[in-house]
């Protein structure tokens, strides 16, 4: 792990990228001072943060993710406890947070220096440090509970049988995730992208077919297509989903948890009145603590340390802004972390 700190000047101030405001404020990187920090009980040392496709809209201003201002931007954070008037929390104790409104309600992980709620905080898995944590992030996690969701549906390698489940926007953070683990449980995956491109790196993280996204995407939608998908984990959202939900064999699981292709949802009631197909919800950011330290102990063990390092890049904070642009373009491949502790 980077030794953290450097970042943090004489005069104790420290780098940090703010949210765009709605007067036209631009999203930027500053300086502050710890006394600017929030009144909390725990202070951070943040040594990495991450990028999600949350943070793409709070420092562009494109979405409305940013509800307060200023605001430090970064919905994730990781790194070693400074301080802490908790007695769950002692200086030295290797944490993350994730979600709990970081990043859109209180100031979060693009800054050297975080303020937090001490029941934010996960405790980094024994033999994990800061920089595994933020190379799965929020898109890790979320993947993982799609994963546990479709599973809670009676989901195993041998109920899939010959069917894979199919990932979309495979090539992105949650996307990524979801294709590594799935192959690494023993799934056949199918792994729907834009960017055929990177059909090789989809096939390293364990993807067994690659397919182009247009081919969930229907021109004339019919409330059937053939069944094709055991489950599927849908990070894209609008007529993707519809895609998926309509080739989802009888009673499979589509676990929803993304928008980057739109909000909308038009389908028929079909797929869930005649093959019994359930759609299921996923949200990673009010996710109970006992289900997230489930899911977190379940990364530790069952995503191969070499697939995380193989979707990673790790930037410096400064590009935090160039950066942003790029995730909500669809062109940030895996997962990007963000060095704030050496940048
Ligand atoms: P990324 O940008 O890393 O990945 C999104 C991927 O979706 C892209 O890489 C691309 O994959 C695909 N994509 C992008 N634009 C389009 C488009 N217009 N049409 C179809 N596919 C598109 O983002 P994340 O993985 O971080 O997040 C994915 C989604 O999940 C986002 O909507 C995010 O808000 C949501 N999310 C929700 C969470 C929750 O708690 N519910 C938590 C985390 C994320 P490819 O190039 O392979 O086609």
């Amino acid at each position: 792990m980077k030794s953290a700190g450097e970042q943090v000047g004489r005069d104790g101030s420290f780098p940090a990228v703010l949210a765009a405001e709605p007067d036209g404020l631009p999203g930027r990187l500053v300086m502050l001072q710890p006394g600017e920090l929030p009144d909390e009980q725990v202070t951070v040392r943040v040594a990495y943060s991450s990028l999600n496709y949350k943070d793409g809209l709070a420092v562009t201003g494109k979405g409305p993710v940013a509800r307060r201002f200023p605001l430090v931007c970064g919905i994730d954070l990781a790194g070693s406890v400074e301080e802490s008037t908790d007695p769950r929390w002692v200086p030295g104790d290797l944490v993350m947070a994730t979600g709990y409104g970081l990043g859109e309600e209180h100031w979060g992980g693009f800054a050297a220096l975080a303020r937090v709620r001490p029941e934010w905080l996960v405790r980094i898995p024994e033999g994990r440090d800061p920089l595994w944590a933020m190379a799965i992030g929020t898109a890790g996690l979320t993947a993982m509970l799609c994963v546990m969701a479709i599973e809670r549906h009676g989901l195993t390698p041998a109920t899939a049988g010959d069917y894979p489940v199919v990932v979309t926007g495979a090539a992105g953070g949650v996307g990524s995730v979801a294709v590594a683990l799935l192959a690494g449980l023993g799934y056949k995956v199918a792994a729907a992208t834009g960017r055929p491109e990177l059909e090789a790196y989809l096939r390293r993280l364990g993807a067994t077919e690659v397919i182009a996204r247009a081919e969930l995407v229907d021109a004339r939608p019919r409330p059937l297509e053939r069944q094709r998908f055991a489950a599927g984990v849908d990070g894209v959202g609008g007529p993707t989903l519809a895609g998926v939900l309509s080739r989802t064999r009888y009673g499979g699981c589509v676990a929803a948890c993304g928008l980057a292709g739109g909000a909308e949802l038009s389908t028929t009631v079909h797929p869930f009145i005649l093959r019994a197909v359930t759609l299921a919800g996923v949200e990673s950011v009010q996710t109970p603590m006992e289900v997230r330290v489930r899911a977190w102990r379940r990364l530790a063990t069952d995503l191969a340390p070499a697939l995380v390092q193989e979707m990673t890049v790790v930037e410096p904070l400064a590009r935090v802004l160039e950066l942003a642009e790029q995730i909500l373009a669809g062109r940030t491949r895996g997962r990007v972390v963000i060095d704030v502790a050496g940048a």
